[in-house]
């Protein structure tokens, strides 16, 4: 890509760096190789991550925009970047969970796998210095991140991107365990879908073997990390014959 000025950065994340563009409201995102877990604690660097989590992200935010599911996503530009309109992050992050898994699992005592009656939303809060805890809503309207519409609008809509999303996986031979989502508000103060949704924030198991195919694999020292992206890759975007 041509670029005439050079383009400030904006945040560096621990997988995406945020660059500011000519447009102000346009900001451009660049996924990294890096990947941490445990809050930092663990970090390596895997070789082809960033345009695999840029690619997946990319095919997530289009099919949601055919569900009539807004997101930030503007257009891809190159293999690891993407343009996307400008909004202020609300520091939640809005976990929506179909099967027992991870920290579900060991707070609740229910064995990974289980499936849920239905699907729930959890919000945790995105502060680092405090390990991202779990927030009941009365946390959240004590730290005023939200408001009661707010609180709803997003439960609602962690809910609708999860119809679209196990539906779509089902069709790939793919479970979707839980994920995460985060939510921005635009200059109009409108709730848009924001960051990314890749296997760095999504659980995702092949129905068939129960293979784990997502950060998973690196968290759990499992091998095969980048691979199994791939694979994440391939599913979605191969033309079934
Ligand atoms: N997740 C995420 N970022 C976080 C925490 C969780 O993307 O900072 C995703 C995670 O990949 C999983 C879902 O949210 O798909 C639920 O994660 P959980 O609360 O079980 O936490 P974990 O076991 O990953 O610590």
């Amino acid at each position: 890509m041509e670029r005439d000025m050079p383009e400030e950065l904006l945040y560096e994340g621990k997988a995406k760096k945020l660059f500011i563009t000519e447009d102000p409201q346009i900001l451009r995102v660049e996924y990294k190789d890096d990947a941490t877990a445990f809050n930092g604690q663990k970090f390596d660097r895997l070789k082809d991550k960033g345009l695999l989590n840029n690619a997946i992200t990319v095919f997530f935010f289009e099919h949601l925009e055919t569900k009539d599911i807004p997101s930030h996503f503007v257009r891809k530009i190159s293999e690891t970047e993407q343009l996307v309109r400008r909004v202020k992050i609300i520091p939640l992050e809005v976990v929506v969970r179909n099967v027992a898994a991870g920290s579900l699992s060991k707070r609740i005592g229910w064995e990974e796998g289980k499936e849920l009656p239905h699907p729930i939303v959890e919000f945790y809060y995105k502060d680092d210095d405090l390990g991202d805890p779990l927030l009941a809503e009365e946390h959240i309207r004590l730290l005023e991140l939200a408001s009661e519409a707010q609180i709803e609008e997003l439960k609602k809509r962690g809910l609708a991107v999860n119809e679209a999303l196990e539906s779509l996986m089902l069709s790939k031979e793919i479970r979707l365990i839980d994920f995460k989502l985060e939510f921005g508000l635009d200059q109009k103060g409108e709730i848009l879908l924001a960051d990314e949704i890749s296997p760095d924030t999504c659980r995702f198991w092949d129905i068939e073997s129960g293979k784990i195919l997502d950060k998973d694999r690196f968290r759990r020292d499992l091998g095969g990390v980048t691979e199994a992206y791939l694979e994440i890759h391939q599913r979605l975007t191969e033309e079934i014959t």
